[in-house]
């Protein structure tokens, strides 16, 4: 008969829940490291005899009639090997073939998310038990792994496994707001790394282990306001996430992680953006400083479950949320002094960015032998709030969130346009004007809304406005010869009087935008 204690990596009580070791309980009660339960001592003592259970079973189907695995130490290591060869190896291959698969199927999945978010996307996942269990009964046989080859593929496969049963945990963890999930993922992961340590086929997943679990301890200081050891965790996940994208890179079975480990490396740098952010707070940094936050990361949530058509591309990027807490964190820099941005020059008590968008065009003008073509560079400020405006997301009307030049523009007079006078179709003077007074200063001071749009939101914004101003206008669509927008530069204009209420828009006569986005959630999400 096999005896419990002679099985070394289950003579400890396991989590009833996930099956993971639990610490040595004091009370009646124990609380699971990894997956948050509470429960009985007895409920944990009668699963782990379930196991036990499990495991004999596994053993007598293994053996042949008459050999206990408390034996096999004592009999020849010929034989033992025949046993591995013939009965354990091949019943642990085929086993080990469906974790490693579904261990790569979820890790090719980004294993992280930033506070007030969730992971959607993640794999239906199995249960982390079955993989603890496996890990048990390849375990109680090991002793008939005499050669490197087998002991190698016992490693791999009960490392694997039980890497996989801590992700599985942590996978649970993702798809749901709990408030200690970073604390319990933190130390999932951490076990998950060590589960692979020394394993060379894995040091990839270990090192993207060791990263994540350095995220979700930075991510669990930062959700209890402490600064420095977020910051410091932060600091010490990039480099580990870095080393395993170095090494996913190179090996041909693991490169179907690769986008994934990229998303956990820009989630990171998006997390210390957030941190900076927060500490900054002219309030000081407290629960409430969380506030906008979570109102922007529930906006960018939104717009990558909106995406499509147009903007399937841009709103659904792996690297999104870093790029809009970067310009927050630069705003608030701004804001504390610290730093400087471009700012124009109006006066109001609440700063609203604006991206500067470069139209080139070249258009015809003149009739019949004197017909030339005239280059124009014209600027356009488009409200970086724009996704919070419907009529510019569903394409109906762009050119409400910016400064629309092409329906502003005098019309040329019919001499002008045949005697080839004509020196541009928009009309952006204002505009170009009011760019000649911005320059870099603080925002001290003054409320700030962060841009909720990317460089390469704005792009496709204004691609969207050209396209339908040439709709519009037929006259236009035939002159207008040439035209790919630039974004080139993001300014914060000062605006209003006193919120709430405030009117946002940059006093720009007939080019005045008509939107700059929901004023309700401009004030929510103002820093
Ligand atoms: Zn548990």
């Amino acid at each position: 008969m096999i005896q419990g204690r002679a099985l070394i990596d289950v003579k400890a009580l396991r989590c009833s829940s996930c099956g993971a070791p639990l610490k040595d309980p004091t009370g009646e009660l124990v609380a699971c490291e990894h997956c948050g339960t509470v429960q009985k001592i007895v409920d944990a003592r009668a699963f782990l005899d379930q196991i036990l259970l499990q495991v004999n079973a596994f053993v007598r189907q293994s053996l042949p009639v008459g050999l206990d695995a408390a034996a096999t130490t004592t009999i020849d290591p010929v034989a033992r090997h025949n046993l591995w060869l013939s009965s354990i190896g091949p019943r642990m291959a085929t086993e080990y073939g469906e974790y490693r698969f579904r261990t790569f199927n979820l890790l090719s999945h980004t294993m992280a998310a930033l506070p007030f978010t969730i992971a959607s996307d993640l794999p239906p996942g199995g249960d982390p038990r079955d993989a603890f269990l496996f890990q048990a009964k390849i375990q109680s046989v090991s002793s008939l792994a005499v050669d490197d080859a087998s002991k190698t593929s016992l490693q791999e496969s009960t490392g694997l496994a039980v890497a996989y049963a801590y992700a599985l945990n942590n996978a649970a963890l993702l798809s749901a707001l709990r408030a200690e999930r970073y604390h319990l993922m933190a130390k999932n992961f951490a076990d998950a790394a060590q589960s692979l340590k020394g394993i060379a086929r894995f040091s990839a997943l270990e090192a993207r282990f060791q990263g994540l679990s350095k995220l979700a301890e930075g991510l669990d200081q930062l959700t209890q306001t402490k600064v420095d050891p977020s910051r410091q965790a932060f600091h010490d996940a990039l480099p580990a996430l870095s080393l395993s994208r170095e090494l996913i890179s190179k090996d041909f079975d693991l490169a179907v992680m690769l986008q994934a480990v990229d998303e956990e490396i820009s989630l990171t740098r998006a997390s210390a953006y957030m941190l900076e952010a927060l500490a900054l707070d002219p309030q000081g940094f407290t629960a409430g400083s969380f506030l906008p936050f979570q109102a922007l990361l529930g906006v960018l949530v939104q717009h990558r479950q909106m995406a499509s058509g147009l903007w399937q591309r841009t709103l659904r990027a792996g690297d999104r949320q870093e790029r809009v807490l970067q310009m927050a964190m630069d705003a608030r820099r701004a804001q504390a002094q610290a730093a400087a941005v471009k700012v124009a020059p109006t006066v109001g008590p609440v700063a609203v960015p604006f991206w500067v968008v470069e139209v080139p065009y070249s258009f015809q003008t003149g009739a019949a032998w004197r017909k030339h073509a005239v280059e124009v560079a014209e600027a356009v400020l488009l409200a970086a709030t724009f996704p919070l405006d419907q009529g510019a997301m569903n394409g109906a009307d762009p050119a409400a969130v910016l400064t629309d030049v092409f329906s502003a523009r005098e019309r040329a007079g019919l001499m002008a346009r045949i005697g080839g006078r004509e020196t541009a179709i928009s009309a952006g003077g204002p505009v170009q004007g009011l760019l000649r007074g911005t320059g870099p200063r603080p925002l001290s001071g003054m409320r700030v809304v962060p841009p909720i749009s990317t460089h390469d939101d704005a792009l496709v914004l204004a691609q969207s406005y050209i396209e339908v101003s040439r709709r519009n206008d037929p006259s236009l669509d035939h002159q207008l010869k040439l035209s790919s927008p630039r974004v080139i530069d993001l300014v914060y204009v000062p605006l209003g009087a006193s919120p709430p209420g405030y009117p946002l828009i940059p006093p720009l006569g007939p080019l005045s935008p008509r939107s700059v986005g929901d004023p309700t959630w401009l004030t929510r999400l103002s820093l």
